[in-house]
């Protein structure tokens, strides 16, 4: 049997998404504190804790279009800061790229990376290059397309996102900020990594090991 991706799924997604990223949010803020407010781990915290209880709060009817909207919603009213509206506008991507339905095929999980990293890119217009957490979804999202493309399986497109996340993370330390709150620093933020780079790779993480290990099954 093929295996999919179900509505139960993506809500326990969003449980193992809300607690890997308030582990991780001292840390971001101190990223942030860096080159930034410092507020970015507490932000990403308040967002996936919002989203997924939003997600858990849908009647057992909802559909994956449905969790990932009500995913946007909560994840845009819990955040204030910048990556409120970026996140959220993903999730909306993804709610259409994953649409009316309750499951979707395994092999079109990868399709909802691309979708995500489209909203971002369309909402934030940053470019690669630029020292944001486009440096991590545009290489990931790259790789999620040409493994489909290529026919590959589940698990180990997942595993080139994986890489490309973590790759473009650590990229960003060579780059100079030019969108966001840091670009204001200009040569300044260069040798430190960008917080939404750091956090969005943490993110890619958690789905490409969930997604593999659901095609493992
Ligand atoms: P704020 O800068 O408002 O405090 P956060 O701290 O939550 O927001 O997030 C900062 C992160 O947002 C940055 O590290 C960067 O990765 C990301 N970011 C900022 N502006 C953009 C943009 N225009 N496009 C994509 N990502 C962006
Ligand atoms: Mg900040």
């Amino acid at each position: 049997m093929m295996p999919a991706l179900t509505t139960t799924d993506i809500a326990q997604l969003f449980r193992e998404l809300a607690s890997t990223i308030a582990a991780a949010r001292d840390e971001l803020c101190r990223l942030d504190g860096v080159i930034g407010d410092a507020d970015h781990g507490i932000a990403m915290e308040q967002g996936f804790t919002a989203a997924s209880k939003a997600i858990d709060a849908l009647p057992p009817e909802a559909t994956l279009a449905d969790q990932w909207n009500a995913a946007a919603k909560g994840f845009l009213n819990a955040v204030g800061a910048s990556s409120g509206p970026l996140y959220a506008t993903a999730f909306m991507r993804a709610a259409k790229a994953a649409g009316a339905r309750t499951e979707l095929p395994l092999a079109e999980a990868p399709g909802l990376i691309v979708a995500m990293a489209e909203g971002i890119q369309s909402r934030g217009k940053a470019e690669t290059g630029e020292k944001t957490m486009v440096d991590v979804w545009a290489p990931a999202a790259a790789n999620a397309s040409q493994g489909t493309a290529d026919g590959l399986r589940v698990r180990d497109i997942m595993q080139r996102v994986r890489e490309a996340a973590t790759q473009g993370a650590e990229a960003t330390k060579t780059m100079v900020a030019t969108k966001g709150r840091s670009a204001r620093l200009g040569e300044r933020s260069l040798g430190h990594i960008d917080p939404g780079a750091a956090s969005a790779s943490m993110v890619l993480a958690v789905i490409a090991a969930d997604w593999s290990k659901r095609d493992a099954e």
